[in-house]
């Protein structure tokens, strides 16, 4: 077992329409696609799309779409065997609206994304003491990432924070993160300034750092990232890509470094890389859909 990715499991319903409807009206709409999705489930496929052996934990409902996103995890290699199945919370959903100037009106229903307690971690202590990382965002339960952190660093195994969508964050969340990865607005949100410039995110990332956070990876779209930590500040570039669409930019993101610190890369190397999958996620529409295998990035890197 090498990577945990604690975390949401949805489905997308993305319906396109000349223009969304009014209060009482009815429309017919141009077509109609189901996806699998969720910040966990898109982290857990980047990484194991790469090679890595990855656990998820989470959960779904009783249902057809529970059914089909752990279908669509198990053919994805990923062991599945920790997503448990709620007996009153329907899987996660997101309902999208896509309007002919392409805009998108989207509600997220989280549904047993946010039922797991920090009474359900600790009873998969044995699951997270077996991983060498630990992979969490910020769809689920605050609490039970609470404790999922700190079951994480009681045994020592490292901890990465995608901190999406941007939440306040307690202190003593932050003491057991790692390896703490917002974009741009997250970190400004994180640390309670205004962040447009990469001098910007490092003065919200040495914020951050004073909460006990070791090292903050700030996403910077397509200029690439941004590490900070105790050593000092590096800006790590992105590769210039014909950007299609930036949907799970950010997770491919952090499944790629999650796997590269796996294997012992340096924190900058894992970050170039990881720019690398972020840079041919943003190359290709739609989500899981855009998420490259490891010989494509080989190729890319070439
Ligand atoms: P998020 O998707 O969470 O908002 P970012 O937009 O910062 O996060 O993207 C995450 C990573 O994806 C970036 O650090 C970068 O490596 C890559 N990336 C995103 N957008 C582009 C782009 N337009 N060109 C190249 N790489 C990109």
């Amino acid at each position: 077992m090498s990577i945990v990715v604690i975390g949401s499991l949805n489905m997308d319903m993305v319906v396109r329409a000349e223009r969304a409807p009014e209060a009482g009206e009815t429309l017919f709409g141009q077509g109609f696609a189901l996806s699998p999705g969720g910040k966990g489930a898109n982290q857990a496929v980047a990484a194991a799309r790469l090679g890595a052996d990855v656990t998820m934990i989470g959960r779904v409902g009783k249902d057809a779409f529970g059914n089909g996103l752990l279908e669509i995890m198990q053919q994805e290699q990923i062991h599945t065997e920790y997503i448990s199945r709620s007996e009153s919370q329907a899987t996660g959903v997101a309902s999208i609206v896509v309007d002919g100037a392409g805009e998108n009106r989207i509600i997220v229903v989280p549904g047993a994304n946010v039922e797991m307690t920090p009474e359900d971690i600790e009873a998969l202590e044995f699951v997270i003491a077996q991983a060498r990382i630990v992979v969490m965002q910020l769809e689920t339960d605050l609490a039970m990432c609470g404790a999922a952190a700190a079951i994480a660093s009681r045994h020592g195994i490292p901890v990465i924070l995608n901190p999406a969508p941007a939440r306040p964050l307690g202190d003593e969340l932050l003491r057991h993160v790692t390896y703490l990865t917002p974009n741009e607005t997250e970190a400004g949100i994180l640390a309670g300034i205004t962040v447009e410039s990469i001098d910007d995110a490092e003065r919200a990332a040495r914020i951050l750092l004073q909460k006990g956070v070791q090292h903050i990876i700030v996403t910077l779209g397509s200029k690439g990232a941004l590490i900070v930590n105790a050593a000092g500040s590096l800006h790590v570039p992105g590769f210039p890509v014909h950007a299609v669409d930036t949907v799970a930019a950010g997770d491919s993101f952090n499944g790629a470094l999650a796997w590269q610190l796996t294997r012992g890369k340096t924190l900058d190397e894992a970050v170039r890389f990881a720019n690398a999958v972020g840079a041919l996620a943003v190359g290709k529409a739609g989500a899981i859909s855009s998420l490259p295998r490891l010989d494509e990035v080989e190729q890319f890197l070439q």
